[in-house]
């Protein structure tokens, strides 16, 4: 007989799984329908429970023991958050914050009359965030919490766009034909592309190319730029390479622009990342508030505000910046409050975790948290260098030409000095070198990825963005818990599955399987899922895990 090509596992199980003697039973009912539909588990014996339907609530609970049980067993199948380097967002915190947490696990942000210290602890979070970056006020600045950075993100387009359409009425001219539109480069992270598709504004993306750093090119960007543009989306620290985007040129063009034209377009920065890296590794570097033209910015307090995820926030030079359209006045449970978000609750615990973040590291602790993971990525950066297997696309391992211009007269550049560098997050983004690409043409970048999973580690192999898409990277964010050690390990592991690579004959036929194991689909990976196409077809920008 010849073998099946394709197997339905959820079938297979069912045909296999011991039967009851009667077919009529609950059970049997369950399963039809070819899938799966109820699990039995090892504790329904421990505790007497019956199985447990997946796909409807069950009609009586279980013990909270064997459910805590039941979920945690099932989760042990995610991946290691410590060992995902595919992802920004922050995975640890010492045991007093996670305490600090839990007991304040079940407060929630927006019952600001019911938790006055909690709100007085989001405000001061504001003030602090406005000074770091410089506002020229911070009484007059004004900004809020939100879930990340994609929310804070949603709000500053929209308070351009509203500015916009404001300036536009005033001036007796429609806000329809043309509509507005914004610029942004296109190695632009999905939430910019999201506020421009969901609000309704013209998204104008600016290839990248090798020249550029694979990020936004200012003088390019000018091109796009019409009196119809609400604001440009400058990313401090691209999701690709952590290229810092260059704030300063493009504010000087945008200047120049407005000297000619009358238009002001302003910038609103997108520091997901960097709005927590930037100020504490390179205070020096202009980007923030002290250019006038920076309206707003944003961050991730779960990247490199170093809290766990679910805050984010954004803040305004001054409230002229944020329209008056935008605020609501909330007369809930008793005074009144002032709320311009997209979520009305929100958990308050992450909020308390970035206050204890503030204090328990200050400025020193962040710094020296920033400096230490700039180091392991240089050391990353060089052993891939070094090894002739890999390019290294980002640049925070390289001397800045014009920083160390002083060191070079004195010829030594001290190695160990954050500031002979070029600045960025620390980031390693890399791709086979040109010479192993020509000496073993059949070995697929993308196998680097899977072999590494099978180790444990997790690492994006993926396209990058617009005008680069043919170029393949991997990418690895150094955060604060990926140690020497780890980059130790992790440099092991990826000499030695190149090497493999290398040595084996054909590795075609031994990693093609590999490959094609990620991509079948199992009905419960599926299960509630939209299908492949229904969604709206890819504009090439990043869509992936960060
Ligand atoms: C992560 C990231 C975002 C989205 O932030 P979330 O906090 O995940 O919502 C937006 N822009 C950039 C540049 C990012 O790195």
């Amino acid at each position: 007989m010849a073998l099946s090509k394709h197997i339905n596992t959820d079938r297979l199980i069912q045909q296999s799984s011991d039967k009851k003697s009667t077919s009529h039973s609950h059970f049997a009912n369950l399963t039809q329908g070819g899938a799966q539909t109820s699990v039995s588990h090892a504790y329904c014996a421990r505790y007497g429970t019956s199985p447990i339907p997946k796909y409807h609530i069950p009609s009586k609970g279980i013990d909270p023991e064997a459910a805590y049980q039941l979920i945690h067993d099932e989760l042990t199948l995610d991946g290691s958050p410590l060992l995902n380097l595919a992802s920004f967002v922050h995975t640890y915190m010492p045991p007093a914050a996670d305490k600090l947490m839990i007991e304040n696990m079940s407060k929630n942000l927006i019952d600001t009359d019911e938790y006055p210290a909690t709100q007085i602890i989001h405000n001061r979070c504001v003030s602090i965030l406005a000074d770091l970056w410089h506002a020229p006020s911070t009484q007059n600045a004004i900004g809020t919490a939100t879930t990340g950075s994609s929310e804070a993100i949603q709000l500053g387009g929209l308070a351009m766009k509203r500015i916009w359409q404001e300036k536009r009425k005033a001036a007796g001219k429609s806000i329809h034909e043309p509509g507005p539109n914004i610029v942004m480069g296109a190695n632009a992270q999905v939430a910019l592309e999201k506020m421009a598709r969901y609000f309704d504004v013209e998204c104008r993306l600016v290839p990248i190319s090798v020249e550029s750093h694979y990020r936004l090119d200012p003088k390019k960007a000018m091109e796009f730029i019409d009196e119809n543009t609400i604001g440009v989306f400058v990313i401090l620290g691209s999701t690709y390479t952590g290229h810092y985007e260059p704030v300063k040129e493009m504010a000087d063009l945008l200047d120049e622009y407005e000297a000619k034209t009358g238009n002001s377009v302003p910038i609103h920065v997108d520091g997901a990342s960097g709005g927590f890296f930037a100020p504490f590794a390179t205070p020096k570097l202009l980007w923030d508030f002290q250019i006038p033209r920076v309206v707003s910015i944003n961050t991730s307090g779960h990247k490199f505000g170093l809290a766990y995820v679910g805050v984010g926030w954004v803040i305004w030079r001054d409230k002229q910046h944020l329209p008056k359209d935008l605020i609501f006045e909330l007369h809930y449970l008793g005074s009144v409050e002032y709320s311009f978000s997209l979520n009305f609750s929100r958990p308050a615990a992450p909020i308390i975790a970035q206050y204890f973040n503030f204090v328990s590291l200050g400025f020193e602790g962040y710094r020296s948290i920033a400096l230490n993971d700039l180091k392991n990525a240089r050391l990353l950066s060089r052993a891939l260098e070094n090894s002739k297997y890999y390019t290294v696309l980002s640049d925070i391992h390289r001397f800045d030409p014009a920083r160390s211009l002083g060191a070079t007269v004195k010829a030594v550049v001290d190695e160990n000095d954050v500031e002979s560098y070029v600045p960025g997050l620390p980031v390693v983004s890399f791709r086979f070198s040109d010479e192993l690409q020509q000496q073993y043409p059949e070995i697929q970048q993308k196998w680097i990825q899977t072999l590494l999973r099978a180790k444990g580690w997790i690492v994006p192999n993926y396209e990058l963005a617009p005008g680069l898409e043919k170029v393949e990277i991997l990418r690895v964010v150094v955060r604060e818990n990926m140690t020497e050690v780890l980059i130790e390990r992790l440099v092991n592991d990826l000499i030695e599955i190149t090497e493999d690579l290398i040595k084996r004959d054909s590795p075609m036929h031994a990693l093609d399987a590999l490959g094609s194991a990620q991509a079948t689909k199992h009905h419960e990976k599926t299960h509630g899922k939209l299908d492949e196409g229904h969604g709206s077809a890819s504009s090439g920008t990043y869509a992936k895990t960060c």
